[in-house]
């Protein structure tokens, strides 16, 4: 059986790497090593990619755009967009 912990306030917490700062002082974008590029001829605006994006970096314009300085490279937005019209491509290249 599980023993509940209770913390009264950030002095209880155990030592460990925590982060301070909201992702907006976080950008997560320097952890990439693919990067999403959008084939806007195919894209059709669907915003499928702005949805299942779990750094919430796509903003839903007339097109999609994707934040390169949150973008993670996870590759979900290339998965999920139903027509191809992501490609992942190398850093640096
Ligand atoms: S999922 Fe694909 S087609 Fe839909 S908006 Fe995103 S890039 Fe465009
Ligand atoms: S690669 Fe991941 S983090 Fe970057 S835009 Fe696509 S879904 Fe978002």
């Amino acid at each position: 059986m599980s023993k509940e912990i209770k913390y009264n306030s950030v002095k209880d917490l155990p030592t460990m790497v925590v982060s301070t700062g909201s992702m907006l002082i976080n950008k997560t974008g320097g952890w990439r090593s693919v990067r999403p590029i959008i084939n806007y001829e195919k894209c059709t605006s669907c915003m499928i990619c702005w949805k299942f994006c779990p750094e919430i970096c796509i903003s839903a314009e007339e097109k999609p755009v994707i934040d390169l300085d949150y973008c993670k490279g996870c590759g979900i937005c290339a998965e999920e967009c139903p027509k191809g019209a992501i490609d992942l491509v190398p850093e640096g290249k």
